[in-house]
């Protein structure tokens, strides 16, 4: 393994009268506490490309990200301890000038070098996979924005070994960017048990094609075990309402367990939203993969940090 981790991460059972009432059963998969630098499910993704990576001979890694991408600051980390190089296109050409939010700031600490591209171009070599500009990064591995791709959802295909016996009661859930993540659960789950995506931005109808897709090319086929909810997504990514607030930083403070407010905090609250109804029906159990740390220093277990 490139990367050693904390393998297999907790499972938290969490005791909550909102839950009980509504006859639905709740645990954390602390998959936040994976690793210290390339946490939860970004460690269950790059590994097999990591892995891929140095058995091919790469020395460098290509990916691309937004200006708060998680992936490209683990990415970095990841890079920085194989020794390899690491390249990061960055959506945005305005923010080359501009000082670094924290996010990128790691990332270049961590050796990554930053290409700041225009919205538009950035689109065309997300979709290209960087080939236009492939010259001037000579041999590498390029990995999708996200780092979604078969070897990584065949890595997240391995999350719910950990959970224990599944059956018809279990739901497993956890939030949707890219949908790689979701893709590795509804494959690595034994029949009878669901898994249900939560999205993060407002992205209906074309993110379940994307999970499709990256079913159809981890596994040359689909799977019928899964669904996304679209109704929690708080008014798009990076959007983090009041209501949102003051719920993460609550359960944060109830539980002892700092809340990332743009993806986990999301799929928390549509697990409390759903629970109880025909998404969540009384007698479910819930297991809500932690899929990362709250961002900013020492926002770790406080859960009182906005990321
Ligand atoms: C990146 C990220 C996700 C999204 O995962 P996808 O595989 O892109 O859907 C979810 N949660 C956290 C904390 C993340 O950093």
């Amino acid at each position: 393994m490139p990367l050693p981790a904390d393998l297999p991460t907790p499972l938290t059972p969490i005791q909550d009268p909102v839950l009980s009432r509504a006859g639905v059963e709740l645990r954390l998969k602390r998959d936040d506490l994976l690793h210290p630098t390339v946490p939860g499910n970004k460690w269950r993704k790059l590994t097999p490309n990591l892995e891929h990576a140095l058995a091919e001979g790469h020395t460098r890694l290509v990916t691309f990200g937004g200006a708060y991408s998680t992936h490209l600051r683990a990415t970095a980390a990841a890079a920085r301890v194989l020794g390899l190089s690491s390249v990061g296109v960055v959506r945005g050409e305005e923010l080359a000038d501009r000082p670094r939010n924290p996010s990128l700031a790691a990332a270049e600490a961590d050796g990554m070098q930053l290409e700041f591209v225009a919205r538009g171009a950035y689109r065309e070599l997300v979709r290209d996979l960087g080939r236009p500009l492939a010259q001037r990064w000579g041999r590498c591995l390029v990995l999708p924005e996200g780092g979604s791709n078969a070897l990584a959802v065949r890595g997240t295909a391995a999350l719910p070994a950990e959970l224990g016996d599944l059956d018809g009661r279990d739901t497993v859930c956890c939030a949707v960017g890219t949908g790689g993540t979701l893709a590795g659960i509804a494959a690595g789950l034994p029949p009878g048990a669901r898994a249900l995506g939560v999205a993060v931005l407002r992205g209906e109808g074309y993110l379940e094609e994307e999970v499709a897709a990256l079913h159809r090319a981890a596994y040359g086929r689909t799977f019928a075990n899964w669904r996304i909810d679209h109704g929690h997504h708080g008014g798009g990514y990076g959007k983090v309402p009041a209501a949102l607030e003051e719920f993460a930083a609550g359960f944060g403070e109830r539980h002892g367990i700092g809340v990332e407010r743009r993806y986990v905090a999301k799929a928390l609250q549509a697990v409390y939203g759903l629970a109880g109804t025909a998404a969540l029906p009384p007698g479910s159990r819930v297991t809500l993969v932690v899929t990362g740390l709250p961002a900013g220093p020492g926002a770790a277990g406080t859960g009182l940090s906005r990321s």
